[in-house]
């Protein structure tokens, strides 16, 4: 059987609607976050804080779940 091409999609690309963000201030840094990341969006900046790439995030919530600190929180893009 011949499978039917989808038409119509081709130079879409998957904009996500969230991001993470993190409150740096209240950081320790643990790096639990960036554990469960599955895009490697979030990274230990100097060893003091954690950062969200914006461009990589999906806004998924895996590191908001992950954090024991509850520094992260997870909001519509603008
Ligand atoms: S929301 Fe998801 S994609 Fe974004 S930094 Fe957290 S774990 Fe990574
Ligand atoms: S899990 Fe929370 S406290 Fe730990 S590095 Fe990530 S944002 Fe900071």
């Amino acid at each position: 059987m011949e499978h039917k091409k989808i038409t119509g999609m081709e130079g879409m690309k998957f904009k996500p609607r969230k991001k993470a963000v993190v409150h740096r201030a209240q950081c320790v840094a643990c790096g639990s976050c960036t554990k469960v990341c599955p895009l490697r969006a979030i990274k230990i900046i100097r060893g003091a804080y954690a950062a969200v790439c914006e461009k990589t995030c999906v806004g998924c919530g895996k590191c908001r779940v992950a954090c024991s600190a509850s520094v992260i929180r997870v909001e519509a893009r603008a």
